[in-house]
């Protein structure tokens, strides 16, 4: 059959693919297992009614099935371990095995060229089909790449007319992604099942892909991330010079997989970490990924406290202290971004959870200038008040002239500036304080502390205070 299939091919090539490298193709893209597709630059891979059609050139070359072309009959037979497909030019169903199979889209004849619809052609041997939309590329994925195949390594192994050897895993069984976060320079993905991603990077432009298969994103997904009807959404990454933005989706149904992706500014290196703890960490802290900054600007590091799993303090009213601090050092943030005479970066912008050590590695990585905590306290119903505090004997005067500002931001009592061995002050080598912005276990103190006016005060005081500490004021 092979032997046939390559003369036939011969013939259908020596005819059909005189101009290749004539013009540029259709814009798209093909990846099989992260590498690209060397595909006919004549415009050949099609568009059609949102199919990608290829010539069955590639189906063989490319893909490495057996391709047989009968013109008499208009018949494409593509033949791979088990499986055997036939599809006629210009009918909308093939044959899978010997059973009739509907296309969404009919082989077609686009000069002397043979066009086949990827999708169906590929999933039917086995391989995961992907389309990212944004970038008109298509991703194949070979079944033992996404950790579901009990079979060799090849291409197709066993497929079949189920779409493959990959057993499909119940609905029920599916893991749901519950949120993507930037934080620390990692990617979180929180997921409620332990899965078993895949990374690996593609270039023109950069970008790290994560792939979890049998996975599908939570109900609740949509509420605290962007999400379109399509299953796609993103978000812009500020503050971190390795990342532009993160673009997530559906991106195929068989399996169900979930793909992020990571735009990244520049060739990284990256360590994978799947506790199979609820999250699954893409770390991009591996190498000391950053230079000297050459802009002389001073860099400062926003923290705040606790996040994800970790609420911090409850207040009396039953809030949590890592939403306060968030909110706070958002709003930091907010005002930071007009100063165009020093650079920031947050430990996290989202509700995740940042170890204490991640927290201090991501600022003496960055080789940070100041290091700000942001915290809310608790003690007693009747304590009240700010308070700073330090470590290191050289934060000492940073803590002075911040604890100055935030007394008279949060016109609450004034508890002091104090001495503490806490993990983010002491392990940090630049100057570096931790704010506590009132008690919520007062009740005043919290009512205060979530109101508008107070959390703009204090937020404009954590910025007056850093630059009157750099001399920019
Ligand atoms: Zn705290």
């Amino acid at each position: 059959m092979k032997k046939i299939g390559f003369l036939m091919f011969l013939l259908v090539f020596i005819f059909a693919f005189p101009t290749i490298g004539q013009a540029a193709g259709g814009g798209t893209s093909i990846y099989l297992d992260g590498k690209a597709l060397d595909l006919p630059k004549n415009g050949q891979v099609q568009n059609v009614k949102g199919n990608v059609m290829i010539p069955i050139r590639v189906v063989m070359e490319q893909l490495g099935f057996d391709v047989v072309w009968e013109k008499g009959t208009r018949t494409v037979t593509i033949k791979q371990a088990d499986t055997t497909i036939k599809l006629i030019i210009n009918q909308t169903s093939a044959s899978v095995n010997g059973q009739k199979t509907p296309l969404s889209v009919a082989p077609m004849l686009k000069g002397d060229t043979t066009l086949v619809p990827l999708r169906f052609v590929s999933e039917q041997m086995g391989l995961t089909v992907g389309w990212d939309n944004a970038t008109k590329t298509v991703y194949l994925i070979t079944p033992d790449q996404t950790g579901g195949n009990t079979g060799g390594g090849t291409t197709g192994t066993g497929g079949s007319t189920d779409n493959g050897s990959t057993s499909p895993v119940p609905e029920a069984n599916l893991a749901a992604v519950k949120g993507i976060g930037f934080d620390a320079n990692r990617l979180t993905i929180a997921v409620d099942k332990n899965v078993t991603p895949k990374v690996f990077s593609l270039t023109g432009p950069d970008r790290l892909v994560i792939d979890i298969p049998n996975a599908r994103f939570d109900e609740s997904f949509s509420s605290s991330h962007s999400l379109d009807a399509y299953q796609n959404g993103y978000m812009d990454i500020n503050g971190y010079p390795d990342v532009t933005k993160i673009r997530y989706s559906q991106f195929s149904d068989n399996p169900p997989t979930i793909r992020v992706v990571m735009d990244l500014s520049g060739a990284r290196n990256y360590s994978l970490q799947n506790g199979n703890d609820g999250y699954v960490i893409v770390d991009l802290n591996v190498d000391q990924s950053y230079p000297p900054r050459g802009n002389g600007k001073p860099l400062v590091v926003i923290d705040a406290g606790h996040g994800g799993t970790d609420p911090g303090a409850i207040s009396v009213t039953s809030k949590k202290e890592k939403d306060f601090n968030l909110t706070i050092a958002k709003k930091v943030e907010h005002l930071l971004k007009l100063e165009t005479e020093l650079d920031y970066v947050l430990t996290r912008s989202t509700d995740v959870y940042v170890t204490l050590k991640d927290r201090a590695k991501l600022a003496n990585d960055m080789n940070a200038d100041l290091f700000v905590s942001l915290h809310a306290n608790s003690g007693s119903a009747t304590a009240s008040g700010v308070e700073t505090y330090y470590t290191r004997k050289e934060s000492l005067p940073f803590a002075n002239v911040m604890h100055k500002y935030l007394v008279e931001a949060s016109g609450l009592p004034d508890r002091k500036v104090r001495a503490k061995s806490l993990h983010v002050t002491r392990e940090t080598t630049m100057p570096a304080v931790l704010l506590e912005f009132g008690y919520l276990s007062n009740k005043n103190d919290e009512a205060l502390l979530f109101t508008e006016n107070f959390q703009n005060s204090v937020a404009q005081g954590v910025v007056d205070g850093i630059k009157d500490y750099l001399g920019l004021k």
